[in-house]
C-alpha cells in the first residue's frame, strides 16, 4: 500500500507568546513536522508544494493549555447519586461531551485527579488509540482517602501504611499516570473538618514511595496548613486547594519548589452555592468567608514565591468545565501578571505534570499543541475564549 508522508506545516502568526522568556515575538513562522515543532523563524516565502500553509498573521498563539485538576465528571447540575444511577455508555457519552467542549476552549491536555472508578483512565486509553476525540488525558483513577475522609463516597478507604501500599500499587498496576491523596478534611462531605488534617505523614510518605518509585507523581488534597506541612513532609509533588494556608505552609511549599493547585473558581461557587447545594443533596461545611481565606492564602503564596499551576475542580460538585479562564483571572487579580496567569496554565502546569520537556511551551522539539487567539491575551486574560483555531499534536482539531 502506498504510504502517504504529511507536508509539513507552515505556521505563520503574528505574535509568538512565549510563557518562559516571557515575551511576545512578532511575525513569526513555526514549522511543524508531525507532532512536533522542528523550526521557529522569521515569517519567509515557503513553497507550498513542499509545506501546508496557514496563515494567522492577524493573530497570537499561545501554547496549549493544560488544566491539571478536573475530574471527568458533571456534578454542577447533578448529584452524585444522579450520577451513580447513570449507565457506563451515559458515563462514556457525558465525559466525551466534556472533552470536545475543552479541545473548543483550546484546553489540550488535563489531568483528572479522583473518578468514581477507573473511566478516566479507560478514556484516556481510547483517546490515545485514536477512539475517542479529546485533550490529552494524565489519569489518576480513584483516589486514596482514610476511612471516612473527604470525599470518601468516590474515593478508595484505605489506612495504614500496609494498606496504602497495596492500593497504591494497585492503581499503579489499574493503569494510573498519577496518584491522588486526600490529606485533610474538605467542604462538600458531610461532617467533614477542612482544617483538619487526614493520613499520618508515615501514610503519606508510603504512597509517595511507591508512586514515585513506579515513576508516578502524587497530587495531595490539603485545606489546613497542617495537611500541607504534613505533605510536604511526605514529599508530594503538587498540593491542591490550600484553602486556609497560613505563612508556615506558604514557606515550606515555597522551599520545597511544590506546586499548588490553587482551584480558586471551585470554591468560590460552593461559597455562593448554597442553594443550588442543598438542591443537590449537598451539606456545605464550610465558613461563609471560604473564599476570602482562600484568596487571602492565594495571595500569600504568590508573595513567598509558591509556584502555582491552574486548576480549577472542574466536575466537582458545582462547577462546570467551562471556568479556566475566570481561575485565571482570579490569579491575576491575586498578584500575578496576566503573563504569569497564563504560564500557570501551560509551562508550570506541564512543569507540575513532569511533562514539562515536551508541553507547555512553543518551543523547538515541543509537541505542537497549540491555540490560536484573536486578540492578545497579556492585553486581556479574556481573549483567552477568543479562539481562531486550536492544534492538538500538529493536528488542526479546530477552526
Ligand atoms: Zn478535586
Amino acid at each position: 500500500m502506498k504510504q502517504y508522508v504529511l507536508k509539513p506545516k507552515y505556521i505563520k502568526v503574528g505574535g509568538l507568546i512565549d510563557v518562559v522568556k516571557k515575551t511576545v515575538t512578532e511575525g513569526v513562522a513555526l514549522i511543524v513536522e508531525e507532532e512536533v515543532i522542528t523550526r521557529i523563524e522569521p515569517i519567509g516565502k515557503p513553497d507550498p508544494k513542499k509545506y501546508r500553509i496557514y496563515d494567522y498573521t492577524k493573530k497570537f498563539v499561545i501554547p496549549g493549555l493544560i488544566n491539571t485538576h478536573v475530574h471527568l465528571f458533571n456534578l454542577e447540575n447533578r448529584s452524585l447519586q444522579q450520577y451513580n444511577e447513570l449507565s457506563v455508555v451515559e458515563k462514556v457519552f457525558h465525559a466525551s461531551e466534556i472533552l470536545t467542549q475543552y479541545l473548543d476552549q483550546g484546553v489540550t491536555y488535563i489531568r483528572t485527579v479522583g473518578c468514581n472508578g477507573t473511566l478516566d483512565i479507560d478514556i484516556k486509553r481510547a483517546i490515545a488509540k485514536g477512539l475517542m476525540e479529546g485533550p490529552e488525558i494524565m489519569a489518576a483513577g480513584p483516589a486514596l482517602c482514610i476511612t471516612g475522609g473527604d470525599s470518601w463516597k468516590w474515593s478508595i478507604e484505605a489506612d495504614g501504611v500496609d494498606a496504602v501500599r497495596h492500593e497504591t500499587r494497585k492503581l499503579i498496576k489499574r493503569g494510573a499516570d498519577v496518584i491522588k491523596v486526600i490529606g485533610s478534611g474538605g467542604v462538600l462531605t458531610k461532617d467533614s473538618n477542612p482544617n483538619v488534617a487526614q493520613y499520618t505523614v508515615e501514610e503519606l510518605r508510603t504512597i509517595v514511595e511507591e508512586a514515585h518509585m513506579a515513576g508516578l507523581k502524587v497530587a495531595c488534597h490539603a485545606f489546613g496548613s497542617q495537611a500541607v506541612l504534613n505533605a510536604v513532609a511526605a514529599g508530594v509533588d503538587s498540593v491542591e486547594h490550600g484553602v486556609y494556608m497560613c505563612e508556615d505552609g506558604a514557606k515550606a511549599l515555597a522551599k520545597n519548589h511544590i506546586y499548588l493547585v490553587p482551584t480558586l473558581v471551585c470554591e468560590s461557587n460552593i461559597a455562593k452555592s448554597n442553594k443550588k447545594a442543598r438542591m443537590l443533596g449537598i451539606e456545605l461545611a464550610h465558613a461563609p468567608s471560604l473564599h476570602e481565606e482562600h484568596l487571602k492564602s492565594i495571595q500569600r503564596a504568590i508573595e513567598y514565591g509558591v509556584t502555582l499551576a491552574a486548576g480549577t475542580d472542574s466536575g466537582s460538585p458545582l462547577t462546570g468545565h467551562d471556568v479556566l479562564v475566570d481561575e485565571l483571572k482570579m490569579y491575576n487579580a491575586c498578584g500575578l501578571d496576566p503573563i504569569d496567569a497564563l504560564a500557570t496554565a501551560t509551562i508550570n502546569a506541564a512543569n507540575c505534570l513532569g511533562i514539562g520537556d515536551q508541553y507547555g511551551s512553543i518551543e523547538v522539539g515541543k509537541i505542537a499543541d497549540l491555540v490560536i487567539l484573536n486578540k492578545n491575551p497579556l492585553k486581556d486574560l479574556a481573549a483567552i475564549t477568543s479562539i481562531h483555531a486550536v492544534f492538538k499534536k500538529g493536528k488542526r482539531v479546530r477552526s
